[in-house]
């Protein structure tokens, strides 16, 4: 059988009392643009730092290419930008390029390297004086430069404006055109949505849920409610809906629905008047929960009315 991109097989990882993975198993074929997604503290940079050799499993073992991540071959054949770049700040753009070119056997070119990423105006100015965003363009810029079969990406977007972000997608969506494997870490869900085949979902250092990201969204879509009732409703008013976490104090109404019209538009129909009426869209965090269902059977119940 051809060995996958990355592997990891049944990975625990502590760091002193913290353990940071529980017995993760993950595959990732050649080809697939992979998101690990997960709130802060999930695991996300250490899966990465194992699956690049930087850091040693606790137990159980990582491949890349079928080989230990830390060989040299298997090094060459990939590209990597980490939070923490460690790039000296003192030298210019195009010098850091061509210096980190020199490390791999077919890279790209300097030149097409500073177009595809909208850098060829830079190509003279030190490291130190550019932007955030236009720091985080050089380390892409380092980490393709080799022409890698696999690319990680640690929170590529972090700390980037909503502009900034986008354009940022487009790039990673152009380099995986190439047909390379794309790995790559966010807590926002909106980011594996928007470059992603396969989300990976990670929480408390394990595996919630692997899916595509229809199948994700599918699972967590859902908004929250609040309104507040001229009178209280009367019981069991809600009982056939497919909706989570209801609370009903007196005339103060909340509940979680991936369907949220069908409620309303019954509570519309009554006599009732309705007031301070509130829909948001629930966060990452509450969406991990209720793939995990720790927030009891109410969260899972809104994943299972979509299946
Ligand atoms: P994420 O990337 O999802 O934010 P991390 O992999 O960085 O998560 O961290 C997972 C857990 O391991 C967290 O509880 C974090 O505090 C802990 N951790 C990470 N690195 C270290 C370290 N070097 N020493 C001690 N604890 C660590």
């Amino acid at each position: 059988m051809r060995s996958a991109s990355v592997e990891l097989h049944d990975v625990s990882k502590s760091y002193g009392n913290v353990q940071a993975l529980h017995s993760v198993s993950l595959r990732i074929e050649r080809g697939e643009v992979v998101a690990v997604l997960g709130p802060n503290g999930a695991g996300k940079s250490t899966s990465i730092a194992i699956m690049l050799g930087l850091r040693r499993p606790t137990t159980g073992q990582a491949l890349l290419f079928g080989e230990p991540p830390g060989s040299r071959r298997a090094r060459s054949r990939i590209g990597v930008m980490l939070q923490e770049s460690g790039v000296p700040p003192t030298l210019k753009v195009r010098e850091l390029i061509d210096l980190f070119r020199t490390y791999y056997p077919r890279p790209l070119s300097t030149e097409e390297l500073l177009l595809q990423t909208g850098l060829d105006d830079k190509a003279n100015t030190l490291l130190g004086t550019l932007s955030g965003g236009q720091k985080q363009r050089v380390y892409f810029a380092l980490a393709i430069c080799g022409d890698p079969e696999v690319l990680f990406l640690d929170e590529p977007t972090n700390g980037l404006d909503v502009e900034s972000r986008r354009v940022f997608w487009d790039r990673i969506r152009e380099f995986a055109t190439r047909g390379a494997t794309i790995v790559l870490t966010t807590h926002n869900l909106q980011e594996a949505d928007a470059l992603a085949h396969r989300i990976v979902v990670i929480d408390k250092g394990r595996i919630v849920a692997d899916d595509t990201p229809s199948g994700i969204k599918a699972r967590t879509a859902g908004k929250h409610i609040s309104f507040t009732t001229g009178h209280p409703l009367p019981l069991g008013f809600f009982d056939d809906l497919p909706l989570s976490r209801l609370a009903v104090n007196e005339s103060a109404v909340t509940f979680v629905s991936s369907e949220p019209e069908v409620a309303l538009k019954r509570v519309f129909r009554t006599d009732c008047t309705v007031s301070d009426l509130e829909i948001t869209a629930i966060g990452l965090e509450e969406a991990v929960l209720s793939l995990t269902g720790r927030n009891g059977s109410s969260g899972v119940e809104a994943s299972r009315d979509r299946s």
